[in-house]
């Protein structure tokens, strides 16, 4: 802010930069009508003790005037409480200006009356309650500089103008000196506020980039924990969340006594199959065949996992022996019906095997259901390669004696 804008009567400092609630607190401040009451308080006991010295009508047109302005303060300070929030910022700091300027007129002109008619202890009391006042006003001053030091000088002048129209020729070069040291006072707190609210606002803005820093933070550890959690050549799960989910999977299981069901499986001769077409044609097949496994675990809220190398493993909670194996021949099925045209030289459809481990046959643990449905899936090669085989009593699971 320009040091001359600062002072225009319409100026309210830190208006740009200070938080919207400061603003209204500073409103509600400027708006109230306590220090106008004890303007009012202060001039009637000035009033009454022109009065009581026998200045009967200056005491009633002078505790008018004050009232009036004090009336007015009140008319507007009610305006402000029950204003719309829509009521534009810059028309209440008009007002407020207006406010102010009725004030100077309504006070100062009831001081100077006093001052200018009224006996010398009389005159006493209107220099304290001028004094006050513009201290007062000096100390609200640094939310509308320009219209304090209006204010002050209106009060000040008329004061002056009434002293010298009583021949009192002190009181100009008092009433100078004090505008003087007041207005040096005033331009030191708003150097002061403007300090302040810049203080505030830096801190506003470094509270806001820690915020949103924190927030990217937190999407990029959720998109981390996501990717260490996903098999980067097909997208399905890795072996690591699959190592995290299986056991929380069979205790489910166990609480509720419902079966659970372990697949398998494996890609037939994949060997010869990247010896054949290549590499790139072997990504390419191991990606279609686990969207179409993926397809159908997810249909009975199974997860599947890419366990290393061609094979793949799921786990199908509520699903028995009987139900595990329908959906492991139709995975077989809608793989070995796959059109590979698309994949790199392409290739032929391709057959996997599955083995299939259940409870209550296989314990409902992570070491038996894995073995079980290994053991089962071995037999499925050993009989032929693509089909889909159980673990039946003959290979029932063994837990292996420590040596
Ligand atoms: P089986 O029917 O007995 O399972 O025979 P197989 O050839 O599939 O089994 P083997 O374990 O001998 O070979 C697995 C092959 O899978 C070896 C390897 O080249 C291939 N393979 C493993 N991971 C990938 C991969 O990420 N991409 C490709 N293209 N091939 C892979
Ligand atoms: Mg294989
Ligand atoms: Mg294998």
């Amino acid at each position: 802010m320009r040091f001359l804008d600062m002072w225009s009567p319409l100026t309210f400092v830190g208006y740009d930069i200070a938080s919207k609630e400061h603003v209204d607190e500073t409103l509600r401040e400027l708006f109230g009508v306590k220090p106008h009451l004890a303007v009012t308080l202060g001039i009637a006991i000035a009033s009454l003790s022109a009065g009581l010295s026998g200045f009967v009508g200056t005491a009633i047109v002078t505790t008018s005037i004050a009232c009036a302005g004090f009336f007015f303060r009140i008319v507007i300070e009610q305006y402000f409480k029950a204003r719309k929030t829509v009521t534009p910022r810059r028309k209440l700091i008009r007002l407020l200006f207006v406010g102010s300027m009725v004030s100077v007129l309504t006070s100062g002109l009831s001081t100077s009356l006093l001052f200018y008619a009224a006996p010398p202890p009389t005159q006493m009391l209107v220099m304290g309650v001028v004094c006050a006042m513009v201290q007062g006003a000096a100390g609200r001053a640094y939310m509308m500089p320009g219209t304090a030091l209006l204010n002050i000088s209106g009060v000040l002048g008329m004061l002056v103008i009434a002293a010298i129209a009583r021949g009192n020729y002190l009181i100009p070069p008092f009433g100078l000196i004090y505008f003087a040291f007041l207005a040096n006072f005033v331009g030191k707190m708003v150097a002061n506020r403007l300090r302040q609210l810049e203080a505030e606002q830096t801190a506003r803005h470094l509270f806001q980039e820690i915020v949103e820093k924190n927030e990217l933070l937190r999407v990029t550890n959720e998109a981390l924990a996501a990717k260490a959690h996903e098999d980067p050549l097909t997208g399905l799960a890795n072996r690591r969340k699959f190592d995290i989910a299986l056991p929380s999977i069979l205790e489910t299981a166990q609480k509720e006594a419902s079966t659970v069901s372990l697949l398998m499986i494996d890609v037939d001769h994949f060997k010869s199959f990247n010896d054949t077409y290549g590499h790139q044609a072997g990504d390419e097949c191991l990606r279609i065949i686990s969207r179409v496994i993926d397809r159908t675990i997810a249909l009975r809220n199974g997860l599947v996992a890419r366990y290393g190398g061609e094979e793949f493993v799921a786990i199908l909670p509520r699903t028995n022996e009987a139900q595990a194996q329908a959906i492991a021949e139709r995975i077989r099925t809608e793989v070995s019906l796959t059109n590979l045209h698309d994949v790199p030289n392409a290739p032929p459809p391709q057959t996997i095997s599955i083995g299939i481990a259940s409870t209550p046959g296989t314990p409902s643990t992570r070491e038996a259901m894995l073995q079980a449905a290994d053991q089962a899936l071995y037999k499925a090669k050993k009989l032929g390669r693509n089909r889909v085989s159980l673990h039946k009593d003959e290979h029932r699971y063994k837990p292996r004696m420590s040596a």
